[in-house]
């Protein structure tokens, strides 16, 4: 309610999307079937994931819809820590 004017992806559509990005494979809109989508930052070169966690913007130049995520840094521990409130505590 209330996004007059910001076009997002569906639930489904964008999860398809931010999927195939993490992927490396050709991204093409779900919603218009197109393949001008804009990813920002772009794809490095080696494919390998950022050192830091940042966050990835998936949009598309022919409809305007748009998703995004954050990419996970190679550099950081794998863990889902995204939302635990203290990051640096204790690790065992
Ligand atoms: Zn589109």
């Amino acid at each position: 309610m209330g996004r007059r004017g910001i076009k997002e992806y569906r639930a489904p559509e964008a999860l398809a999307l931010i999927a195939a990005d993490r992927e490396r494979t050709l991204l093409v809109c779900p919603s218009c079937g197109t393949r001008s989508i804009q990813r920002v930052p772009r794809r490095r070169s080696h494919g390998g994931a950022p050192l830091v966690s940042e966050r990835v913007t998936l949009t598309c130049q022919t409809c305007g819809r748009h998703a995004s995520y954050i990419e996970r840094g190679g550099a950081e521990p794998p863990r889902d820590s995204t939302m635990d409130p203290h990051p640096l505590a204790s690790r065992k």
